[in-house]
């Protein structure tokens, strides 16, 4: 059984983004950039899945500039067998991605397809849905287990309230919430073993793909400041402050 892994690289989510100075986007120059975080864990759980022998291939894919080539050596070196590059200096907005990805689905013919639930720079949580939507496949989302058999794979997602547990016909998607696992540390040896694994290199073009956004974005800002709080002396000046000045009693 194939699994497809989708991927994104984004700004780590160690750095505090600025906003450029005429309010059009975040500042990426010069910036760290990552693996989602939330794309590790699809990487980890499918590398999982291969090591418990339910699994025979784990392929990543990632979409976008140049760069997102060290971000797929980062999954091959997590234990993907093999990577794809859709490579594009293109604006992707998730319409596009999940558009791109149903087309590497049709070459590739998964059985399951893992994405992270979101990505954390534009934290739309829309690919996975829209890609299981296109292919008209299941889709199990933000799951916290992921249970394969042959035919079907159980997700159990994290709901409002506690646990829901769907069974899901393959070919299926999956999108990964935090609990799933904890993704391992990459060793050096692998890291270095990872340069020599398969990476394929496709266009949008050649996937026949029309990735024009459909989102303008009007305008970013940094949220207000949080003013200083203050310390009082006592229960009923707290009391007098919230009835007098917040106005909420
Ligand atoms: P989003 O809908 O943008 O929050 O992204 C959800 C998931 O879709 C991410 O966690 C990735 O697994 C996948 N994804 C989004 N954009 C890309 C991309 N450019 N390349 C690869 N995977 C992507």
């Amino acid at each position: 059984m194939k699994v497809l892994v989708a991927v994104k690289r984004v700004v780590d989510y160690n750095v505090k983004v600025r906003v450029k100075a005429d309010g059009s986007d975040v500042d990426i120059a010069n910036v760290k950039m990552s693996m989602n975080p939330f794309d590790e864990i699809a990487v980890e759980e499918a590398v999982r899945l291969k090591e418990a022998g339910k699994v025979s291939e784990v392929v990543a894919v990632s979409l976008g500039v140049k760069q997102c080539e060290e971000t797929l050596r980062t999954a091959l070196a997590m234990g993907a067998d093999r990577a794809i590059h859709v490579e594009t200096d293109a604006e992707l907005q998730p319409l596009a991605v999940a558009k791109l990805l149903k087309a590497v689905a049709e070459k590739e013919q998964p059985q399951l397809m893992i994405l992270g639930k979101q990505a954390i720079d534009d934290d739309a949580n829309q690919t996975g849905q829209m890609v299981a939507a296109l292919l008209g496949w299941g889709q199990g989302t933000f799951a916290s287990k992921v249970d394969l058999a042959a035919e079907t794979v159980d997700v159990t997602r994290e709901v409002d309230g506690g646990l829901e547990t769907v069974k899901l016909r393959l070919p299926a998607v999956v999108t990964t919430d935090l609990r799933l696992n904890e993704p391992r540390y990459v060793k050096l040896p692998n890291i270095m073993a990872a340069k020599k694994k398969p990476l394929d290199k496709l266009t949008v073009e050649a996937l026949g793909v029309d990735v024009t956004p459909r989102l303008k974005t009007l305008k970013v800002a940094e949220p207000a400041k949080r003013s200083a709080g203050i310390k009082v002396a006592n229960a009923a000046e707290l009391v007098a402050k919230l009835k007098n000045e917040a106005k909420v009693l």
